[in-house]
């Protein structure tokens, strides 16, 4: 892997992803299919599901310019939990690609940080959503891994991982690191946040100001492209 020596030790990027595919996504449906009202927006022409892949810090939770170091650093938008319920029920996949160079910088470290997506992902529970998989590259700039955005390889590896293609899919991004990565990957993006307007103009993306009005415009059965 590029950059393994100058990357902290133990920093094997495929560990963190969460098998979403086989038995798992199995248990998922006959244990969820109650709760879900399944929408035709959740699902291609020919039938086969889609997915949502979204950036974590200023989409799902406010970013911190010193960063998300704890769980008590993390904080959901508005909104936001409620939207990935409602896209969950209407039975989109939903997967999280998220730069975390805060630990290739020594500023946290990897059980902190799971400990953080153990509260994300306790807090989308208890909102009635869930979140089917999860890829973070946990390397700093310098490292020139495969896997941080702009580049694609969390993309990649969901695909991998899920099972889904590019046009089935949808990054959903407050920068425009995450749009190239989409780009990269071959998929389309959605821009989200106070920079949505400038990224939706610059990279000709649909753009909302927050995920909650994202989740709105798919679930009217709208899809980029
Ligand atoms: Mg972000
Ligand atoms: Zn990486």
């Amino acid at each position: 892997m590029a950059g393994r020596e100058s990357s902290p030790q133990g920093l094997d990027s495929r560990e963190p992803v969460r098998a979403c595919t086989g038995r798992a996504t199995q248990e998922m449906r006959s244990t969820r299919i109650s709760s879900q009202t399944l929408s035709a927006a959740a699902f291609s022409a020919d039938g086969r599901r889609r997915w949502l892949i979204l950036d974590r810090d200023g989409v799902i939770n406010h970013d911190r310019a010193a960063y998300v170091r704890s769980p008590a650093d993390w904080h959901p938008i508005a909104g936001a939990l409620a939207a990935i319920a409602r896209l969950h029920r209407a039975g989109f996949g939903l997967a999280v690609a998220t730069n975390q160079s805060g630990v290739g910088r020594g500023y946290f470290d990897l059980p902190t940080l799971n400990a953080i997506h153990a509260k994300m992902l306790a807090a989308v529970a208890a909102a009635g959503g869930r979140l089917d998989a999860l890829a973070y590259c946990p390397h700093a700039p310098d490292a020139h891994c495969a896997c941080r955005k702009p580049k694609p390889g969390l993309l990649l590896r969901l695909m991998d991982e899920c099972g889904f293609v590019p046009a089935d899919a949808v990054m959903i991004g407050d920068a425009a690191r995450d749009i190239e990565a989409a780009r990269a990957a071959g998929m389309p993006a959605i821009a989200v946040g106070e920079r949505a307007d400038v990224l939706a103009k610059t990279h000709a993306v649909p753009g909302f100001p927050t995920l909650a009005a994202a989740a709105d415009w798919l679930l009217e059965d709208h899809w980029p492209c």
